[in-house]
């Protein structure tokens, strides 16, 4: 069974959109499991206070590193990676979700205010994860994103194992677009070759509409497939 434990102030907001579909019935059946960690329960304080002020001044609240530290040790020792969602982490991509559904699961903290005090990123090992080069209010909405990534990729999650296989960033390529009927809508025909049944065809169709996508819209990805990198290998191409 694939683990997540998920530090966090407001235990509630989980599993939230995770208890429905897919992930839902992956979560029922036993396929992952989650269990929440309320950080309060670890203040000593009877305010249960889990933020301060940060030192050197300016605005906002920073979380404690003890308080944190505690929650973090009594989630039972194994080997999870240990993940932080941060805006200023290495940003996710499908490569790192591959290999974080391939481990035993996860331990997530979930950060709030300003973010939590530096000293127990170092101490605790923790790594940094982005959802992208924008601000949450808090780790909990970018969690429960890591984790419904991982979690269709388990074995037997997902409907058809090869759609995994064939969508946007498995081979560094967005993926080529897709039809279904009616055959023609407001007057946009279905592409004759989709409806054609040559099977080479419909795969070189799409190998090249999903590289006509890729050069236009993501020239970083772009670069790195046409120096026959992989994405997650190293640091961005400068072209
Ligand atoms: N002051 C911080 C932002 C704090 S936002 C800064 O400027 O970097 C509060 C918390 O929300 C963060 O600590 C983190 O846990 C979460 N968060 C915000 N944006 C995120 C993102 N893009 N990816 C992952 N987590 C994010």
């Amino acid at each position: 069974m694939w683990r997540a434990s998920v530090l966090t102030i407001f235990p509630d907001m989980f599993p939230g959109p995770l208890g429905q579909s897919l992930a839902g019935k992956a979560l029922t059946s036993g396929v992952w499991s989650l269990d929440t960690i309320d950080i309060r329960t670890h203040a000593t304080d009877k305010h249960r206070t889990v933020d301060d002020a940060p030192a050197g001044g300016g605005p906002g609240m920073v979380m404690k590193a003890d308080v944190l530290a505690r929650a973090l040790d009594a989630v039972p020792h194994d080997t999870r990676p240990r993940l932080l969602m941060s805006p200023r982490g290495t940003p996710l991509t499908q490569a790192r979700v591959a290999k974080l559904a391939h481990d035993l699961g996860a331990v997530i903290v979930c950060a709030r205010f300003e973010g939590v005090d530096e000293r127990l990123i170092k101490v605790r090992h923790l790594e940094e994860v982005s959802l992208g080069d924008f601000v949450l209010s808090g780790g909990e909405i970018a969690a429960l994103a890591l984790l419904d990534a991982c979690v269709r990729l388990l074995p037997g999650v997902m409907g058809r194992e090869a759609s995994a296989a064939e969508e946007s960033f498995a081979d560094g390529l967005l993926e080529y677009p897709q039809f279904t009927r009616p055959p023609v809508f407001e007057g946009e025909p279905i592409p004759d070759i989709l409806t054609s049944g040559d099977h080479g065809k419909v795969k070189a169709w799409r190998r090249a509409e999903a590289e006509r996508l890729t050069a236009q819209r993501r020239p970083d990805l772009w670069a790195a497939y046409l120096a026959g990198k992989k994405p997650e290998k190293g640091p961005k191409s400068t072209g």
